[in-house]
């Protein structure tokens, strides 16, 4: 079991398998894009496998696969093929930006990967475009009707929320739930956007977004968030789903992290906000053994932030946050 300084157990782990990506969502990457990673930095699929298997001996039981856009690394299914068959690991979840999704999905809801968060931040073709820089609401689009008509699909939306850019989505985002049983998340806008710039002032925080929902549905229902949630979850009398607001921001939700990162290019994080504890691949590489390997992610958990404004205030080579969501997983 992997147990931290303050008595959290860590069983959930976000992978992020790429840093690339083909859209270039402003509030994550700038417009040329990022440095990307070159193929030999990533750590490989023997490599994660190796790792997934020692992790989830230590009690590593669910694993969400992100990036960057995850299905953009070549061979990702047959990759999640054998990870899916790891004993131990008892859910896979995937985030991703639905361009490319849904030629993949019924190979992976037969291997039982049938959790999805689909990040869509307007459901107004123009402001999608310009939100992503790129012209793929259609796919995007048509890739939430398909899984959200699905039963065997449990769906969340993922809306960061933007001032000036999406406020007029909430409310039309919140309908969507009327009818469709899935949950829709808005998510306090981060500085993780690869230039650092980031205003404070017209952020929107949890209880804004809460406010401004509330003025037009009436009082919303507080709903059971679950033992490790990051989201504050409500639901509206006679709606079939539920929406969630996650405070990333704010960081209200640190006391019960039981979450572990590991960007591509093989930094492990015991935070979303600090800037990599080691790097796993340098020591899988240099030939550390199963054993070593586990004493140092249990050293890096041994010793983790209480919460994303300590790890903030820990940060070494980069203090000040600005690198890409896409490099670290969201
Ligand atoms: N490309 C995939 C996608 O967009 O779903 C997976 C990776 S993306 C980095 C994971 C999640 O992080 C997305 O839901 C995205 O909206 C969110 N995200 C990215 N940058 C963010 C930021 N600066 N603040 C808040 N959320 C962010
Ligand atoms: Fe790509 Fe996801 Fe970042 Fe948008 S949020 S640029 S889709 S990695």
């Amino acid at each position: 079991m992997i147990i931290d300084n303050h008595g959290r157990t860590i069983d959930y782990l976000r992978l992020a398998v790429t840093d690339r990506c083909n859209l270039r969502c402003f509030y994550c990457m700038p417009e040329d894009g990022i440095q990307f990673l070159k193929k030999d930095a990533l750590l490989s699929y023997e490599e994660l496998l190796r790792l997934m298997r020692l992790l989830a001996q230590e009690g590593i039981s669910k694993i969400r696969i992100t990036g960057g856009e995850p299905f953009l690394r070549k061979d990702l299914v047959s990759f999640l093929e054998n990870l899916s068959a790891i004993e131990g690991i008892n859910k896979i979840a995937i985030t991703t930006n639905g361009t490319i999704t849904l030629r993949h999905l019924d190979a992976l809801v037969h291997m039982g990967i049938r959790s999805f968060n689909l990040s869509i931040d307007s459901i107004d073709k123009a402001r999608f475009e310009k939100i992503t820089r790129r012209d793929s609401f259609d796919e995007v689009w048509s890739c939430f009707e398909q899984m959200s008509a699905r039963e065997d699909i449990e769906l969340k939306l993922n809306c960061v929320v933007m001032a000036d850019q999406n406020i007029e989505d909430i409310i039309p985002m919140v309908r969507l739930t009327q009818e469709k049983n899935i949950s829709v998340r808005f998510i306090e806008e981060m500085p993780f956007n690869g230039d650092g710039k980031f205003n404070k002032e017209t952020h929107w925080n949890y209880i804004k977004i809460l406010q401004h929902i509330e003025s037009t549905f009436g009082k919303a229902i507080k709903l059971d968030d679950g033992k490790n949630s990051t989201s504050l979850n409500y639901g509206l009398e006679g709606f079939a789903g539920s929406f969630g607001i996650i405070p990333a921001y704010t960081r209200s939700f640190c006391g019960s992290c039981n979450r572990l990162r590991l960007t591509p290019q093989g930094s492990i994080k015991t935070c979303l906000y600090d800037d990599g504890i080691f790097n796993i691949r340098d020591i899988m590489r240099a030939g550390a053994t199963d054993n070593e390997i586990i004493a140092a992610v249990k050293e890096a958990c041994s010793h983790r932030a209480k919460d994303g404004f300590e790890a903030e205030a820990k940060r070494k080579i980069n203090p000040h946050v600005s690198e890409s969501m896409a490099t670290i997983g969201g």
